[in-house]
C-alpha cells in the first residue's frame, strides 16, 4: 500500500509542493495541477518510469509564457493599458490549442490553470491538439464595437508572431465569440498578408468557420450527460436542469437540453439569476445575450408570466436533477454543492472549466451524486476546434448533420474512455480519474516518445 501525503501518492508530493512554491500565489493553478495528481497515484505505482523521466514534472512547467503590453485608445481618446498572455503549455500532440479569455479577472495563475487543464482534455479527445490558453484582463462589457476591434487589433499585433497552424491555433473562450475572433483573424491576415484559416477557429461561416462550433461546447457537455444517463438506463425526458451563466456554453447547452426532452428551470449572469418553471425560453435568452448583449434580469419584462429574476443570490438552490455549472471557475463552493444535493440533484457536469471547488466535489463523491470533470464533459468545443482545423487544411466544409454526429460521437468515445481507464486503475465509475488517468496517458507516453522535450 502506497503512502499518501496530504491526499497525494507520496512520489507526487513533493512535486506538488514545488510546483506550489515556484509558482507563488497562482492558486487556481496549484488546484488545477492538484486536482491531476490526486488522480495519478494507481498510475505511477504501475508505471514508476513516468516519475522517473521527470515527465510528470516537465508538464507542470509550461514550454512557453508570453506576457505582453496591449495598448488601445477608447471611444474618447483616452489611451488604455491591458495585459495579454499565452501559455503555451505542451505541444507534444500536436500544435498548441486552447482558447482566448477576455474578463478583468484573468491574470497568469489564471491562464495557467486554463492551459494545464487543456493539456489533458485535448489530449483525451484522441485527437492531434497540444495545449495552451491565452487572453487578456480586458473587460469587454459595455464597450462599443469599435473599442473591441481597436483592442483586439492591438492585441493581435503582438500575438501573431507566436501563432500558425502548425505552431499555436488559439480560439475563443468567456468575452471571446465570433465577433472577437473576426476582429482577431482579420488583423493576422493583415500583418501577415496570408489567409492562413487553420490559424485560429471558431470563426464565422462565411470566413473557414465549422458548423457546430459555436453551438460544440454546450452541445458537448449535454451528450456527455447523455451518455451517463443512457449507462444508467435513463434519459433527460422529463428532468429537470439548472444550468449557470448565461454566455455561449450556457445557451447551447440549455438548447440541447431542450431537444432531449428535459426542462432547464433556471439561468444566470454575474447580476443574478432567473428561474422560469415552464422552462427558458430560448428565443428571448438569445435575443438579450446574443443581439442585445444585455442583462439576464431583461429577460422577465421580455418572457412575461410567472418567470423570476433573483439578484445577488445563488442559483443552486434552485431544486434540479441535473446541474450544468457554465459560467466561470469555482462557482460551486461546499455550501453550493450542499444545497444541490439536499434538493435531490443527481448528476452535476462542468459546462465551464473548473467550475466546482475540491470541498464541493468531496461533497458529491460522499453522496453519490455522479460527476463529470469539465476536461471531459466540456471538451466538445475545442474538439470541433479541431474539425474545423481538419476542414480547413482540405479546404472542406461539412454539413451541420454531419458535424454535429461527428461532435456526438467523439463524446461518446471520451465518456467510454474515462470509464474503461476508471475501471483499469480500479476506480469504477469514478469519471474524475478516468479522464485524468486517459488524459495524462496519452499525453506523458507522446513526451517519452519524443525524448527530452
Ligand atoms: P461567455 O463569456 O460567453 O459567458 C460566460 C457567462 O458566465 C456569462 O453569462 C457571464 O455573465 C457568466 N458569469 C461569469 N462569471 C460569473 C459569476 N461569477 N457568476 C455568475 N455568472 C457568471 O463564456 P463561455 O460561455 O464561452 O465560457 C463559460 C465557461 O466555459 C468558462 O469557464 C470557459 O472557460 C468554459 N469553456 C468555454 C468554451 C467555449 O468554447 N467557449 C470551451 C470549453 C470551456 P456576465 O456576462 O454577467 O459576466
Amino acid at each position: 500500500m502506497n503512502r499518501k501525503v496530504n491526499g497525494l501518492h507520496e512520489k507526487l508530493h513533493d512535486l506538488y509542493e514545488e510546483v506550489a512554491k515556484r509558482n507563488a500565489g497562482e492558486t487556481e493553478f496549484h488546484q488545477s495541477v492538484y486536482e491531476v495528481l490526486n488522480s495519478l497515484g494507481p498510475v505511477v505505482e504501475k508505471h514508476p518510469e513516468y516519475v522517473d523521466s521527470e515527465v510528470i514534472r516537465r508538464l507542470c512547467e509550461p514550454e512557453r509564457q508570453i506576457i505582453f503590453r496591449v495598448p488601445w485608445v477608447d471611444d474618447r481618446g483616452t489611451v488604455q493599458i491591458n495585459r495579454g498572455f499565452r501559455v503555451e503549455f505542451n505541444s507534444a500532440l500536436g500544435p498548441f490549442k486552447g482558447g482566448l479569455r477576455f474578463h478583468p479577472s484573468v491574470y497568469l495563475g489564471i491562464v495557467k490553470f486554463l492551459g494545464f487543464e487543456q493539456i489533458f482534455k485535448n489530449s483525451l479527445t484522441g485527437m492531434p491538439i497540444g495545449g495552451g490558453k491565452g487572453g487578456a484582463d480586458f473587460d469587454p462589457k459595455g464597450r462599443s464595437d469599435s473599442e473591441i476591434m481597436r483592442f483586439c487589433q492591438s492585441f493581435m499585433t503582438e500575438l501573431y508572431r507566436h501563432l500558425g497552424e502548425y505552431t499555436d491555433v488559439p480560439a475563443g473562450d468567456a468575452g471571446v465569440g465570433t465577433r472577437e475572433i473576426g476582429y482577431l483573424f482579420g488583423q493576422y491576415k493583415r500583418i501577415t498578408n496570408r489567409y492562413e484559416s487553420g490559424t485560429l477557429t471558431g470563426k464565422g461561416l462565411t470566413w473557414g468557420g465549422s458548423q457546430v462550433r459555436t453551438e460544440a461546447t454546450g452541445y458537448g457537455t449535454v451528450f456527455f450527460v447523455n451518455e451517463i444517463l443512457k449507462a444508467n438506463n435513463d434519459t433527460f425526458e422529463g428532468k429537470r436542469a439548472v444550468v449557470s451563466g448565461s454566455g455561449n456554453v450556457a445557451i447551447y447547452a440549455i438548447e440541447k437540453i431542450q431537444e432531449l426532452g428535459g426542462t432547464v428551470v433556471a439561468c444566470s449572469d454575474s447580476s443574478g439569476y432567473v428561474v422560469d418553471e415552464k422552462g427558458i425560453d430560448l428565443d428571448v435568452l438569445k435575443e438579450i445575450k446574443e443581439v442585445r448583449r444585455g442583462r439576464i434580469a431583461d429577460y422577465v419584462e421580455m418572457r412575461g408570466g410567472t418567470a423570476e429574476f433573483v439578484a445577488d443570490r445563488n442559483v443552486w438552490d434552485v431544486p434540479c436533477e441535473i446541474a450544468i455549472p457554465c459560467a466561470t471557475q469555482n462557482e460551486i463552493n461546499g455550501d453550493e454543492a450542499l444545497a444541490l444535493i439536499e434538493n435531490g440533484c443527481r448528476v452535476v457536469a462542468e459546462g465551464a472549466n473548473m467550475p466546482c471547488s475540491p470541498t464541493a466535489l468531496k461533497h458529491f463523491a460522499n453522496a453519490g451524486v455522479t460527476f463529470a470533470p469539465g476536461k471531459a464533459a466540456n471538451a466538445g468545443g475545442v474538439a470541433t476546434s479541431a474539425l474545423e482545423m481538419q476542414q480547413n487544411a482540405s479546404r472542406d466544409s461539412w454539413t451541420f448533420v454531419e458535424t454535429e454526429q461527428r461532435l456526438e460521437q467523439i463524446m461518446r468515445r471520451i465518456h467510454n474512455r474515462c470509464l474503461v481507464t476508471a475501471e483499469e486503475y480500479g476506480q469504477p465509475g469514478n469519471y474524475v480519474a478516468g479522464a485524468n488517468i486517459a488524459g495524462f496517458i496519452r499525453v506523458a507516453d507522446a513526451m517519452l516518445a519524443l525524448g527530452l522535450v
